[in-house]
Formats: C-alpha cells, structure tokens, sequence
C-alpha cells in the first residue's frame, strides 16, 4: 500500500504552501498523496504553489527563489466547487504540464490550437498514469 504523502514544515517553507489557505492545502495533499511518491517529493520541492485566497492579501516572486524551483501552479477558488476526484485529477494534470515542459498558454498566448491541444492530451495521459490504482 502507498505510504501517505506528508509534508514536513521545511517543505511547506519552500513551496510556499503557507501561501495557500487551509482548503487548497487538503486538496494539494491529498493529490500529491494519491501521485507516486517520487513525483510528489519533486512537485514539493521544485514548484511553488499559490491561490487566490491565502494568507497574504498580496505577494510577490522574484527570481532568487527560481533557482531551485521549476515552475509555478495557480488554484483559483473555482477549484473547489469541484469534487475531490477532479481536484486531484487537476493538480495532477498541473504537475504533469510542468514534468513535460510545456509551455504555458499564459506565457504563449498565440500558440498553436494544436500544440495547445497536444499539451492538453499529454498532460491528461500523464496524469492519468499517476493517478492510476495498482
Ligand atoms: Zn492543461
């Protein structure tokens, strides 16, 4: 059986979890734990999580944390009407855009529809594969 995916304070530090309100940090956790725990313990130290609704009423990135870090995922409130199996499903397919170095539509936003598509395919399929009983 799967060990359950913890994260310990120091990680919560890095990925700015604290960043995150109590709702949204249930739902990353509870993705990350059902994810192989390789790809959890990487997603928890190379990316920064962030929501709309945390702690600081404002905040800023700059580049001294992009050193170690690998990319950045945004969870807007509209993820919580969602049920718990799509959360998972979405945080996952998140991790499984940045795992695959896609680019991001916001940075590209004349991308191709089909590279767009592609990327979307690509993501689903991997996290599926994450996701995936055994
Ligand atoms: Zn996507």
């Amino acid at each position: 059986m799967r060990k359950k995916f913890t994260l310990k304070k120091k990680e919560h530090e890095l990925t700015g979890i604290p960043r995150l309100n109590k709702g949204f940090r249930v739902v990353l956790v509870k993705a990350l734990s059902r994810m192989p725990r390789e790809v959890a313990e990487w997603a928890a130290e190379k990316l920064i999580f962030s929501s709309e609704s945390g702690d600081a009423k404002a905040l800023f990135l700059n580049k001294e944390g992009w050193g170690r870090k690998r990319g950045f995922i945004f969870f807007s409130n509209a993820l919580m009407d969602e049920s718990e199996d799509a959360q998972t499903f979405m945080v996952a397919h998140e991790i499984a855009h940045i795992k695959l170095n896609h680019r991001s539509l916001l940075l590209n936003p004349d991308m191709a529809e089909e590279d767009m598509i592609r990327q979307e395919t690509e993501a689903d399929a991997l996290a599926e594969k994450w996701l995936a009983p055994f």
